[in-house]
């Protein structure tokens, strides 16, 4: 059963209040307030489907790019394990252009063998994405669930499905 009260877990991390979920993990801008979030964005890491990608790797390639830490909100591993990079109302660095009013949620993977993009997404991800994505819309129920190449104005091809046809609550 889906938990939607607090204390909820929220990214291996147990939440103990809308505050706390709400608040910084460091010391970046943040939206405006829960009303600013007009968008769940999903992407892909657009690694291939049967390679790793660390949170590691990922935090290493974010810096190099220039960004604080990882881009993403939220990141969720092949195996299902989703960990939390930013609060809920920070800004993201995500998708051009909408980054104040969104958030971001990548899963491992988005390439198939042909290095195309691809939905790769394992069981273990699409239980686990449910389940974020559920807890999210609880909490931001005006929100809009959207890929990154569903956004107006991107030419990105991320995630490989159509999550605003999938997710409908
Ligand atoms: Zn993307």
């Amino acid at each position: 059963m889906i938990q939607e009260t607090f204390p909820m877990i929220v990214g291996e991390e147990e939440v103990l209040n809308e505050r706390e979920l709400l608040g910084k993990v460091e010391n970046g801008p943040m939206m405006n307030g829960a009303d600013s979030v007009r968008f769940i964005v999903i992407h892909c890491s657009a690694t291939h489907a049967d390679c790793d990608y660390t949170v590691e790797q990922m935090l290493r390639d974010h810096k190099t790019r220039g960004f604080r830490t990882i881009g993403y909100h939220f990141y969720i591993r092949r195996n299902g394990i989703v960990t939390r990079h930013r609060g809920l109302l920070e800004v993201g660095a995500h998708a051009r252009g909408y980054n104040r009013c969104s958030i971001g949620i990548c899963y491992e993977g988005g390439l198939n063998a042909d290095g195309k993009t691809a939905d790769t997404r394992t069981q273990e991800q699409k239980t686990a994405l449910l389940e974020l994505l559920w807890k999210l819309h609880k909490l931001f129920p005006q929100a809009i669930i959207t890929g990154h190449c569903e956004l107006p104005g991107t030419t990105k091809t991320c995630p490989g499905f159509y999550p605003s046809h999938e997710y409908v609550f």
